[in-house]
């Protein structure tokens, strides 16, 4: 076997050359009026605390993509800033998500966690500079006391505290001298703001958890607005890319920037990171949140993170779908202000169009009906030849054997058929395709009734270059011959959720009650052509099935499993036409 055609190439600057979205005029405005330097900087910033999914794909493709479009660079930076849920599993797959994804971080790994001692030191000169202090409230009192958006909040009895009570209080919450909850340092900002977010938020909290980065080095740990500006900062980052949930956060990113002198910050910049938003994916009969594909994985109402119906990215390349087809469909989808919900069926498309001129058409019978040919002799193979792809005809021919014995799909037959029913059924005619035309003689049943076999004869005039090469019949079946066909076991899957807005039902429902029930459907009798083993990557087209990825094969041809990653049936570009009339 060959090596798995994954990690596929980088996308190169011409690939993402059509990319034009507000970001992009905000960058091109910045560059011309020289406001960030000469070049770009920007940050993928994942929470390590679960696997990634489509939707950081597109905050992927756009960091990384922008950088790459402007010749800036663009950080891979772990906001792990909450011990409690993070852990180095989650790191390692998230690393190896983003290459897959086609894109590099070069030498420009960073941790939150990389700027503890720096976070501190900046936030006891926030507290020398009469701008933090710590509080005694408990986390229900700050909140009790925060106010509304229509009233003002109240301010700590602990605000007035002086500089060096707070830098005492402060260094023994660091010492661990106290529990978890009993103390916060808190931003001294303005407690009738009308955001929120400026009420004096916490900058700092203890939590006695060992990290998986600093141990035990640290029993507090910063909040991610407090974190998360600071280390835009410290890396230089020009344009600080996050979803549109920040948006109201985002007057508090520029005060923590704003409250120290730039000459501050250890690492000289010339202008401050600024924050812009855009609106998550949101994709139909998916849910997105980390969270409650998290419960999921933890339910086991999926087999794990990369189970081939889970909307990540692990598990989306386990299905089949190619980076390519990812970048594509993060291409498609634009980035703007305005939430919205993504038809699942632009993501099928993607992988479709992707794979339509690349992946080798293949004869598989998933559900075989045996078929003898009772006039053809009896130990003869031919070697017929057929197209590998007839939308690419660089792709060449093939060989594929016929004889006496061989299947076709169930559905291709039927006893009784309806009017319009082109395929075999008794006393009728089909072609089998690259093949022969073949006549139903009779049906063979066991005693429950049920078909076992179906006797054919075959003309030897039909074939192509034979006499009778041109003879027309309605239908064209696939098929393999018996004796050379692999045994496979063939994976078909339907979205997860059978709602289109999952999300929507979860106040009434828990999220692995809503999964869809026949969203896995095994199937372990299907029969391949020989000439799966010889083709070059892991995708293929399965003729009239679908496309395919051969997810794993032990040492023989027998073990073969393949995944189908969609039918060939495409909602996308039939709704689009039908738009378009
Ligand atoms: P979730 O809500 O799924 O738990 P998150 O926002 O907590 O995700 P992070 O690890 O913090 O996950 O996300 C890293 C980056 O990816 C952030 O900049 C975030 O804005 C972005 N991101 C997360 N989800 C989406 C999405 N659905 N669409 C676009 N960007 C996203
Ligand atoms: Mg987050």
């Amino acid at each position: 076997m060959e090596k798995p055609d994954e990690g596929t190439k980088e996308p190169n600057k011409r690939e993402i050359e059509t990319g034009s979205n507000f970001i992009q005029n905000i960058v091109n405005e910045d560059l011309s009026k020289n406001i960030c330097g000469v070049r770009i900087h920007t940050r993928f910033p994942p929470e390590p605390n679960g696997y990634l999914h489509i939707g950081h794909a597109k905050s992927i493709c756009l960091n990384f993509g922008l950088a790459l479009h402007n010749e800036g660079l663009c950080n891979l930076r772990f906001d792990d800033t909450n011990p409690s849920k993070e852990e180095v599993e989650f790191v390692d797959a998230i690393k190896e998500d983003v290459e897959w994804l086609g894109f590099s971080w070069d030498d420009r790994l960073f941790y939150a966690s990389d700027y503890f001692g720096r976070l501190y030191e900046y936030a006891v000169k926030l507290i020398k500079a009469g701008k933090a202090f710590v509080c005694e409230l408990s986390a229900q009192e700050i909140r009790d006391t925060r106010g509304t958006l229509t009233e003002p909040g109240q301010e700590s009895p602990y605000r007035q505290r002086g500089v060096e009570e707070n830098l005492r209080l402060f260094q023994e919450m660091k010492e661990g001298r106290y529990e978890d909850g009993s103390k916060v340092l808190r931003a001294k900002i303005d407690m009738a703001s009308p955001n929120i977010n400026l009420r004096d938020p916490v900058l700092y909290r203890i939590l006695h958890a060992a990290h998986h980065r600093t141990g035990n080095d640290w029993c507090i740990y910063p909040m991610y607005d407090y974190a998360h500006p600071l280390s835009d900062a410290f890396e230089g980052v020009t344009h600080s890319i996050c979803t549109m949930e920040f948006e109201d956060h985002r007057p508090l990113y520029d005060w923590v920037l704003a409250a120290l002198p730039k000459e501050e910050y250890p690492r000289a910049v010339t202008f401050l990171p600024k924050q812009i938003e855009f609106a998550r994916l949101n994709l139909t009969h998916t849910v997105m949140s980390k969270r409650k594909l998290r419960e999921l994985v933890e339910e086991k109402a999926v087999t794990g993170w990369d189970d081939p119906r889970m909307p990540t990215i692990s598990g989306l390349r386990r299905r089949g779908y190619t980076p390519e087809a990812i970048r594509d469909f993060c291409e498609r989808i634009g980035v703007a202000k305005r939430n919205s919900m993504v038809d699942i069926a632009l993501l099928e498309h993607c992988i479709r169009e992707n794979l339509n001129k690349t992946a080798p058409r293949i004869m598989a019978v998933l559900k075989p009906l045996k078929i003898v040919i009772v006039n053809y002799p009896e130990n003869l193979v031919e070697w017929l030849e057929t197209e590998n792809n007839p939308e690419n005809p660089d792709m060449g021919r093939r060989k594929i054997p016929f004889s006496r014995e061989i299947y076709i799909e169930q559905e291709d037959f039927m006893e009784n058929p309806p009017k319009k029913f082109f395929r075999l059924r008794p006393g009728g005619e089909v072609r089998l395709k690259s093949a022969y035309i073949i006549k139903c003689e009779q049906v063979l049943k066991n005693e429950k009734g049920e078909i076992t076999e179906l006797q054919c004869t075959y003309d030897p005039d039909s074939k192509s270059g034979g006499p009778a090469s041109g003879r027309k019949v309605k239908g064209t079946s696939h098929w393999v011959a018996a004796a050379h066909a692999l045994k496979a076991e063939v994976k078909l899957y339907e979205h997860l959720f059978l709602a289109e807005d999952p999300d929507a039902e979860l106040d009434n429902a828990d999220v692995k009650d809503l999964i869809n029930k026949d969203s896995l459907q095994t199937i372990t009798s299907a029969r391949i052509e020989p000439g799966v083993t010889e083709m070059k990557g892991r995708h293929c087209q399965f003729l009239r099935q679908g496309y395919f990825y051969l997810e794993s094969r032990a040492d023989s041809a027998e073990g073969l499993i393949f995944n189908r990653i969609v039918s060939l049936k495409d909602s996308w570009s039939k709704a689009q036409k039908s738009v378009s009339k």
